[in-house]
């Protein structure tokens, strides 16, 4: 069974295509700067050149009609007929309420997805595009929706709720919902399975660290708290994005700036985190550890609040599952910044995590146990792989329906 995963973006299409006996990846592959000049796509067949194309594409149906003959191409194309492909599955960030697990999409499926646009107005319109336009294309194909909302479907009505008037949530259904739930998903059952334990056993604390961030709390292999909530900006300091603040800040800061709900918006989400915590030095983890290792204070300050907020999320996490037995490292940062793994675990020694040094300093990119063989939680790097979670999601309802 071959597997199509497609990741429909605002200006980008990324796409990988699976052969599920193996999981093994066949091809993948991105689509940039769709509807802008300069437009192009990169495609990558397993253990063979990589071709590049540049050529005018003017929107997403341009864009997939681009990935379904590149990946049919006699040269460098890994399937010969397009009917190979057993199903496609779609990363749709918001599921709401109604999505705890992905589903084939129908006609009331996408009715419900269009409701939920105003729950991720930048994120979810690109999606439906996505669907749309590969109904379109590939007519006789399933298509599966994965939701990044919907490993976070069992957090706990206690955890969910804000300490709003509840007439809201009955309303609007403001409540958290959390993000990244297909990584966090991914991670934890990847943790379980390299130590070899069952994960119905287990607390988990999964950190994914990006250029957006969240961090979950994972008992029995269930998600019962994480990181972002309502909106995608609370929790931990992001690239550009605030993390928690006071709300009273908010009202305040628009009173003596003279700011309107636009301009307020653009400071929370585009204007803040490292970019703005460091004064405009960078929004890349990579360039702040480079300037804070070069005495620069501005970049010191940015990580260590960053650090902070992660130590204190792990302590709160940890007391809400009444102990820890695991904690993963993923994502941009989380994967490559064996600095920031080390300073947020060698002050957590109180709850039994021990990292070892030198299976943790220059560690980068690899799954790996970075915790002492002593250490009562055991610490892991797992690189995320959202788009195989995807895909094994998307074979199973093919093989159940
Ligand atoms: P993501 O959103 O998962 O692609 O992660 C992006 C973040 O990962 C950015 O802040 C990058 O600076 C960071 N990142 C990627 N590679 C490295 C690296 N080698 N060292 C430190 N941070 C990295």
């Amino acid at each position: 069974m071959k597997i199509l995963v497609v990741n429909s973006g605002s200006s980008s299409i990324k796409y990988c295509l699976f052969d599920m006996a193996d999981e093994s990846l066949l091809a993948k592959g991105l689509v940039e700067r769709i509807g802008i000049r300069g437009s192009l796509l990169n495609h990558y067949p397993a253990g063979r050149d990589p071709f590049k194309k540049e050529i005018s594409i003017p929107d997403h149906r341009k864009g997939i009609e681009l990935v379904i003959d590149a990946l049919l191409n006699n040269e460098y194309g890994v399937i010969k007929d397009i009917t190979e492909i057993t199903a496609v599955g779609h990363r749709v960030v918001h599921g709401g309420e109604k999505y705890s697990g992905s589903v084939l999409i129908t006609e009331d499926v996408m009715k419900t997805l269009n409701k939920f646009i105003e729950l991720a107005p930048l994120h979810n319109p690109p999606n439906i595009l996505g669907i749309k336009v590969c109904q379109e294309l590939l007519p006789d194909t399933p298509q599966i929706g994965v939701f990044d909302t919907a490993f976070h479907q069992t957090i706990p009505e206690h955890a969910f709720l804000y300490g709003l008037p509840y007439t809201y949530y009955e309303k609007y259904r403001i409540r958290r919902y959390g993000f990244h739930g297909t990584s966090h998903k991914y991670v934890a059952q990847r943790a379980a399975e390299v130590l070899g334990k069952d994960i119905k056993k287990l607390k988990i604390i999964t950190c994914h660290l990006g250029n957006g961030s969240s961090i979950t709390a994972v008992k029995e292999g269930k998600s019962i708290d994480t990181s972002l909530g309502f909106g995608t900006i609370s929790g931990l300091i992001m690239g550009t994005r605030c993390g928690d603040i006071d709300p009273a800040i908010i009202p305040y800061l628009m009173e003596k700036e003279s700011l309107n709900f636009e301009e307020m918006n653009n400071i929370l989400y585009r204007k803040s985190g490292f970019m703005g915590l460091s004064e405009g030095i960078s929004s890349d983890m990579r360039d702040l550890e480079e300037q804070a290792l070069a005495g620069n204070q501005r970049a010191q300050r940015t990580l260590n609040v960053l650090f902070y907020g992660l130590k204190k999320y792990i302590g709160a996490y940890t007391a809400a599952m009444n102990g820890l037995d695991v904690l993963v490292f993923t994502a941009g940062i989380g994967e490559n910044a064996p600095q920031l793994r080390k300073t947020v675990c060698q002050d957590l020694s109180f709850f039994g995590i021990n990292i070892d040094n030198t299976k943790n300093d220059g560690l980068r990119g690899k799954e790996a146990v970075i915790s002492t063989p002593d250490s009562r939680v055991a610490v892991l790097v797992i690189p995320t792989y959202e788009e195989l979670m995807i895909a094994r999601d998307t074979a199973e309802i093919c093989n159940n329906s």
